[in-house]
């Protein structure tokens, strides 16, 4: 868990009109979660001085070999995921396939072995216990309708399918890909259903005792589906992102080799490059003077350990050396932001509520960790070779040194991503970061658009502390607009949580 300041990065605008409501109204969000909704902000880079923090203090590793609860309880688990382990001490983990766990480390990292025997250290969140319906390689736990009909589509099999959680918690749906209806391919949507007596099916006359025993049954018999189910495909976030080990966070310069340039940011060059010669990844270049180099050490040690399909993954920093060097998950189709101004139209409605949606999941996560992004803009999430999009530098603003980032009146503030909790007393919380969301969502719907274009960022702070908020961009239904309106809310309690906010853009999603 983390804080501190603030940065910017302000965006210019054009035509923009505004749209206003009191901002002391509270949104039902439908559905009834009896969430209300508020606001936004981007955060940026924040200045030293002005940072508070709680600084948390990392678990000292267990020396090798002092493994003292191995083999105290051996739990049995599943790998969800590939793992590739990229240092001496970690393990491969290989979907599907079974592990032991010797000893948890920590919430993190967990020393496991394999059926070889093969011993090593595995990130936690990538297997689950055996029993659990996670552990099936058909389950997609948070896939929507639209995502679950994206993924099968992109795979173009024949009996392609995923089992899904539907928006009501506690019911699941098969979705199952043919072409045997169209060349073009269709997807059709079973509901797994349970009878009076606790029976599990699909098909009526055919009922079991458990869902895998259900999707176990319709693997060789169609039996009343349009095909039977002949290929488990798994979720798209299933590609390894943990970072290269459990421990090391230093990276040896001697082991990059640099590709091409992928764009300057505040702190430098980014460049793409290979680690070991094997692994795709985007290399940083902090130049001097940009960054508080000693503060963001110490912080890349908590950033590192941050892991989840939708957060671009940190693997570690080249610290000996200057300029200092970023190590960090390369993705292949590069900011979002630009994405979403050179495709504009021709981006699907359902892409779009995706994309809020993978946000949305990667700072329920930092959310859940009480980590602060502070900048979160459309400008800091990146989209990898799937299309799946990923919230970057996180936490980075309270090393930027650059007075133009701090409070409200630097040029590079990001003002208009920023609820006004931020813009006037620089009061962060997971809350502000909702904000920033809001704006995300409708930097998403306007397929780019500056929000408060026409506007500049005094105006902006006068307009939103007045209860001015952002309209309704053309792509966004009123129910989207709902829920980004809600991120707008003028007391941060007012806002809804992430988790709440995924539930409500699950919905959307499922409903499509
Ligand atoms: P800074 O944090 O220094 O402001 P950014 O993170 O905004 O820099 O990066 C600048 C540009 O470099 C981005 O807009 C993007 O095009 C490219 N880039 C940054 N990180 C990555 C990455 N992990 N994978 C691919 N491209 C990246």
């Amino acid at each position: 868990m983390i804080q501190s300041d603030h940065s910017t990065h302000s965006m210019i605008c054009c035509c923009c009109t505004l749209h206003t409501r009191a901002t002391s109204t509270r949104l039902q969000l439908d559905g009834g979660s009896g969430s209300s909704l508020c606001l936004q902000g981007r955060q940026q880079p924040g200045h030293a001085h002005r940072v508070e923090r709680s600084r948390r203090k990392l678990p000292h590793p267990p020396p090798e070999g002092d493994l003292s609860l191995e083999g105290a309880g051996l739990v049995k688990v599943i790998a969800m995921y590939d793992f590739v382990a990229k240092e001496d001490n970690g393990l491969t983990l290989t979907q599907g396939e079974e592990y032991i766990i010797l000893h948890k480390q920590d919430q993190l990292w967990w020393r496991a072995q394999d059926r070889h025997g093969n011993k090593g250290f595995i990130p936690s969140n990538y297997v689950t216990e055996r029993n659990r319906i996670e552990a099936n390689s058909w389950f997609c736990k948070n896939v929507t309708r639209t995502e679950a009909e994206r993924l099968l589509r992109h795979q173009d099999k024949e009996g392609g399918f995923v089992v899904r959680e539907s928006s009501h918690r506690g019911v699941y749906t098969v979705s199952l890909y043919t072409k045997m209806l169209s060349p073009d391919g269709d997807v059709r949507h079973y509901q797994i259903k349970v009878s009076d007596g606790g029976w599990f099916y699909l098909v009526e006359r055919h009922t079991f005792s458990s869902i895998a025993e259900v999707i176990r049954y319709h693997q060789h018999n169609a039996a009343g589906l349009v095909t039977r189910l002949r290929y488990a495909v798994g979720p798209m976030g299933r590609c390894a992102t943990a970072g290269f080990s459990s421990e090391k966070w230093e990276i040896d310069p001697g082991e990059l080799t640099f590709t091409r340039e992928l764009g300057g940011g505040q702190f430098g060059l980014v460049r793409l490059g290979k680690w070991r010669a094997r692994h795709n990844v985007a290399i940083k270049t902090i130049r001097e003077g940009a960054m508080l180099e000693e503060d963001f050490i110490e912080e890349a040690r908590v950033m590192m350990r941050l892991c989840h399909p939708k957060l671009v993954q940190l693997y570690g920093v080249c610290l000996r050396q200057r300029p200092l060097l970023i190590v960090a998950e390369f993705m292949e189709n590069g900011c979002l932001l630009n994405i979403l101004r050179q495709r504009g139209r021709a981006l699907e409605g359902a892409w779009l509520l995706s994309t809020c949606q993978d946000v949305c999941e990667g700072m329920e996560y930092l959310e859940a960790r009480n980590f602060l992004h502070r900048d979160l803009a459309a400008r800091n999430c990146l989209v990898n070779e799937n299309n799946v999009v990923k919230v970057s530098d996180f936490g980075l603003t309270r090393f930027v040194l650059d007075d133009q980032y701090v409070g409200s009146s630097g040029a590079k503030f990001p003002v208009k991503w920023s609820p006004p909790e931020v813009l006037h007393f620089s009061k962060y919380s997971s809350k502000s970061d909702v904000w920033s969301f809001g704006v995300v969502m409708w930097e998403v719907f306007s397929e780019g658009r500056t929000p408060f274009e026409n506007r500049s960022n005094p105006e902006v702070v006068n307009d939103v502390t007045g209860g001015v908020r952002l309209y309704r961009p053309t792509r966004a239904s009123p129910a989207v607009y709902d829920i980004m309106y809600c991120c707008w809310h003028e007391k941060p309690d007012g806002r809804p949580s992430f988790s709440e906010l995924l539930d409500e853009i699950r919905k959307l999603a499922d409903a499509d």
